[in-house]
């Protein structure tokens, strides 16, 4: 992986090979992005970047016996500190092999895990998933070794809120003691959880959430998807790239078309219609549902800003305004709240399997009520 197949993010990745080029480059950085935002993936690229010698000035080269390595994991001055279940002494070498195989087919899947990915992928429990003790050790061991084959090993730690208090006591041993040979790479998602005495000996890099457009643009791009839908999905993946991606397998492409049918149907009170859509809803599946109920949750927020809102600030297709022309004459602002609470009750409904015609007919109820108040 490399800077460029990030989409945007220009702002950090000239910071972070200026940083090089001007030798300004703190020794532990800290990279700090939302869930499914480009941290991890701009962090490795930085990683592949300092590694590669043949790199210009803005990108590792993607192309040597270095950058082939590296785009395998498998660079000996490139370290990995992931959360993981803790291992025995005696399984420790082959458990880390283990992780590392994990770690590379995840990687090789989705640029942009989250830590549920990872434990799901890695088959941990949550509850389980940390960085351990001894893992902390093992850095103090691989700091102290001379780089094999770069100038500067590199040490990669993703999620550094999940170390313990005793791990972030050994790992800041290291921290305080900055040395020329080692560079520190440190990826939070949730940055309030790490200790202050980590935060005061790294530097942050801020990275934002992507915008609609990155979003977009990369669906089409990995998945072929149309952009009429990628645009869709970017709104409401809400700058969150894993969303997206999980978004793109379970969106029905034509979830304006169900929507608008089932609106007008509520809007009519047509009662024996709602029975036989809350039928054809049910033989959807759990995902289009979901995506069903979250789409609908979006075009409420939209129209607040439609009635409300300046016109640049609309994120909608030109089908979707053609609909909205006449939806947010209907709905007005007391009534967004009241059926968005309904459809969210809904959402955790099906997540927990109740019974998805029962989901959607009592809800359609509640939304012709609220919609003829
Ligand atoms: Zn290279």
């Amino acid at each position: 992986m490399n800077f460029r197949d990030i989409p945007g993010q220009e702002e950090v990745k000239s910071a972070l090979t200026n940083a090089v080029k001007l030798n300004h480059l703190a020794h532990a950085l800290l990279i700090r992005s939302d869930d499914g935002g480009a941290g991890l993936p701009l962090a490795i690229s930085f990683a592949n970047f300092m590694l590669c010698p043949n790199r210009t000035e803005k990108d590792a080269c993607g192309e040597c016996d270095t950058c082939s390595k590296t785009k395998k994991f498998i660079h000996p001055d490139f370290h990995f500190v992931l959360p993981y279940k803790s291992l025995s002494d005696k399984d420790e070498d082959q458990g880390k092999a283990e992780m590392m195989a994990q770690w590379r087919s995840l990687i090789s899947e989705n640029f942009y895990p989250t830590l549920r990915n990872w434990a799901s992928h890695a088959e941990i429990e949550s509850k389980q998933i940390s960085i351990s003790v001894k893992e902390s050790r093992r850095i103090l061991y691989n700091v102290a070794l001379k780089p094999f084959e770069a100038e500067k090993k590199i040490i990669f730690i993703w999620l550094p809120e999940l170390l313990g208090n005793e791990a972030a006591n050994a790992l800041l041993k290291v921290l305080e003691e900055p040395n020329q040979r080692t560079q520190f790479l440190l990826i939070a998602h949730d940055y309030e959880k790490i200790l202050p005495t980590i935060l005061s000996r790294t530097q942050l890099v801020s990275v934002r959430r992507f915008t609609d457009d990155e979003i977009s643009s990369t669906l089409m791009k990995d998945f072929g998807a149309d952009l009429e839908k990628t645009e869709q999905i970017a709104r409401l993946a809400e700058g969150n790239m894993n969303a997206a991606r999980e978004l793109v397998h379970g969106m029905p492409d034509n979830n304006l078309a169900l929507f608008q049918n089932w609106f007008r149907l509520c809007y009519g009170q047509k009662m024996v219609d709602l029975v036989f859509l809350s039928e054809e809803f049910q033989n959807m599946g759990k995902e289009p549902q979901k995506n069903l109920l979250q789409f609908g949750l979006s075009m409420l927020r939209e129209s607040l800003i439609y009635n409300y809102g300046k016109p640049e600030q609309i994120r909608l297709t030109v089908e979707e305004k053609s609909f909205m022309a006449n939806f947010s004459k209907v709905i007005q602002a007391n009534k967004v709240d009241r059926i968005s609470q309904w459809i969210n009750e809904s959402y955790y409904q099906i997540e927990r399997n109740v019974n998805p015609k029962m989901v959607f007919l009592d809800l359609s109820i509640q939304i012709s009520k609220i919609i003829k108040a």
